[in-house]
């Protein structure tokens, strides 16, 4: 099998899952017992939550929040911050469904939500978004890394922006696709980021938001007081250690690796399709693609005969309602229709490259000639 889904998924490395183990079977105790298995579980959780600071670049451990999922960090983050008299609320068009569709709801109960618009290379339009920052704003969530295209936002300018128009205003990063991939030190100036184990050969069902003053967040779901009274339920040590494990496993050594894995299929891909998003300012890890007169799903199907499973796009956004991303960067409708997604991991190879680009020629004339 040739695996180039991997924005939607990673297989889980060796040692996250062999920490995976350990800690459902041997030292399964809960973290919040106070007998000695428990306080070497709780400090095991410290233990991981210093792992991921220092990835991050910051320095306190006390930080990070450990949850269930990035979508339910992104809600925290979202939700959480919420406080009587907000502000706009600022969003790009180009978020996932876990921030886009919270901000929906939240625009359907009457805050005052806007969108930013996007560049065709999938990036956010910097005119838009100095436009629609105001003085009143109290909250902006730009993502890091597009999951759909792999388009890069300059966090540090953005968080500069807004900085010069409302100060106050708390700036949300969700970086699921881009922690552990692409080499970043968090900005100063970042109030909250997001960030997910399964897109890093962690195991799914576990994620993070790091938040640089939690005071300034309340729970949205109520129960034991667990991380910090703001995520509730009992620690998840197994997954959380399981994330550790890949955490330690990150090596952005990769990064030039990936990139010529991504270079070699564009560079070898007959004509008639064309890359959405700029090449150089994306992420290596993400491709995609648009063949003219062609339906995606077909390709993706005649892929997946051959053992070869890549993506129509973001496995939320599915097929059957277009592509909100590759829409909001101003594609035509057939470009939509005929938009795939593969996405990379240090898992695959040159090799698995070359096969995958033949099979693309070959399906691509095909269903030209039907
Ligand atoms: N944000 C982005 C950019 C993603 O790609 C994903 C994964 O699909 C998520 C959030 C949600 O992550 P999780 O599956 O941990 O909820």
């Amino acid at each position: 099998m040739i695996y180039f889904d991997n924005a939607s998924t990673t297989k889980p490395c060796e040692k996250s899952v062999r920490y995976l183990n350990e800690y459902l079977t041997d030292k399964f105790f809960n973290a919040s017992s106070i007998y000695r298995q428990g306080i070497e579980n709780k400090n095991q959780i410290n233990l991981c939550k210093k792992m991921i600071a220092k990835k991050l670049g910051i320095n306190f451990k006390d930080n990070i929040i450990f949850t269930g999922s990035a979508t339910e960090a992104n809600n925290i983050a979202i939700q959480g911050s919420l406080r009587k008299n907000f502000g706009k609320l600022l969003f790009s068009e180009g978020e996932h469904p876990s921030v886009y569709n919270t901000a929906l709801a939240l625009k359907n109960k009457g805050f005052n939500v806007e969108f930013v618009k996007l560049n065709i290379n999938g990036t956010v339009d910097i005119d838009d978004f100095k436009n629609k920052l105001t003085p009143d704003t109290s909250f902006v969530s730009i993502m890091h890394v597009n999951n759909e295209t792999g388009a890069i936002n300059n966090l540090d300018y953005l968080v500069d922006l807004k900085n010069k128009i409302c100060p106050n205003a708390i700036f949300h990063s969700d970086g699921v696709q881009a922690f552990g991939k692409i080499e970043y030190t968090l900005n100063s100036n970042i109030d909250l980021y997001t960030i997910s184990a399964h897109k890093i050969y962690g195991p799914k069902g576990v994620g993070a938001l790091y938040s640089k003053n939690k005071s300034k967040l309340n729970p949205i779901i109520f129960g034991g007081g667990q991380e910090y009274n703001i995520r509730s339920g009992t620690e998840n040590v197994a997954n959380i250690n399981g994330f550790m494990g890949a955490v330690e496993e990150i090596d952005y050594a990769c990064y030039d690796y990936i990139k010529d894995i991504k270079r070699y299929i564009i560079d070898n891909l007959n004509s008639g399709f064309k890359v959405n998003g700029e090449l150089e300012k994306t992420s290596p890890y993400i491709l995609s693609l648009s063949f003219k007169s062609i339906n995606g799903e077909t390709l993706v199907h005649m892929l997946e005969q051959e053992n070869i499973l890549i993506s129509r796009g973001s496995a939320c956004s599915g097929s059957k309602i277009g592509n909100r991303i590759l829409s909001a960067m101003q594609l035509d409708t057939q470009s939509v229709v005929g938009s795939i997604r593969l996405s990379f991991s240090k898992f695959n190879t040159i090799e698995e490259a070359k096969i995958v680009t033949q099979k693309l020629n070959e399906f691509s004339i095909k269903l030209k000639n039907l």
